[in-house]
């Protein structure tokens, strides 16, 4: 089989109380798992058999690039956790941030009010243009910034089951402790 599901990088009790183990165990091991598995059946005889991820999110269409965009994505959002707080953001990162926003906190309450309202199952992004400048978008269900030629920098998921068995109906709960365990230093990286 061509995609693994990568192994969480850190302990599944690490996020808590932010995000508990037992939304991780279903989270990771159940639908993410499950994205991994479905692509890994459904490219079987089609273009995509030996595509990489990437290629795959550009340009396959329906339940392949749903299941390949879900895999990016979650991978994308697990590996964004860690114990570097605010601290550690740095460099050219913070400054596209005053620039594209004002401040650091004018970028949260824009980036937390975005994930607050989005209709449905979807995800909220802090994306890099071309230019280098900043914006927040949110895409519904599998969608990804990259294609349209944005660059992921942080994401929420705001799918019900990344919150639910924790927070329940209040997602607004689940994106304020979100902010407590971002890792700095990687969203930083990634800019
Ligand atoms: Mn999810």
């Amino acid at each position: 089989m061509p995609f693994e599901l990568p192994e969480l990088p850190f302990a599944y009790n690490a996020l808590e109380p932010a995000i508990s183990k037992q939304t991780l165990e279903f989270h990771h091991d159940k639908h993410h798992a499950a994205y991994v598995n479905n692509l890994n059946n459904l490219i079987v005889g089609t273009e995509f058999e030996n595509a990489d991820l990437l290629t795959i999110i550009t340009k396959a269409d329906g339940g392949i690039f749903n299941n390949a965009a879900q895999v990016w994505n979650h991978t994308f959002y697990f590996d964004q956790f860690g114990k570097n707080k605010i601290e550690k953001l740095r460099g050219q990162l913070l400054v596209a941030i005053n620039a594209s926003f004002g401040s650091f906190d004018e970028f949260k309450e824009k980036f937390s009010t975005a994930a607050k309202t989005l209709f449905g199952a979807g995800w909220v992004w802090l994306v890099k243009k071309p230019n280098g400048s900043l914006d927040i978008i949110q895409t519904s269900n599998a969608a990804n910034p990259l294609t349209d030629g944005l660059i992921p920098i942080l994401t929420c998921d705001v799918w019900e089951h990344a919150y639910y068995l924790d927070y329940q109906n209040k997602r607004p709960d689940y994106i304020e402790n979100f902010w407590s365990i971002i890792d700095w230093e990687i969203i930083s990286g990634r800019y």
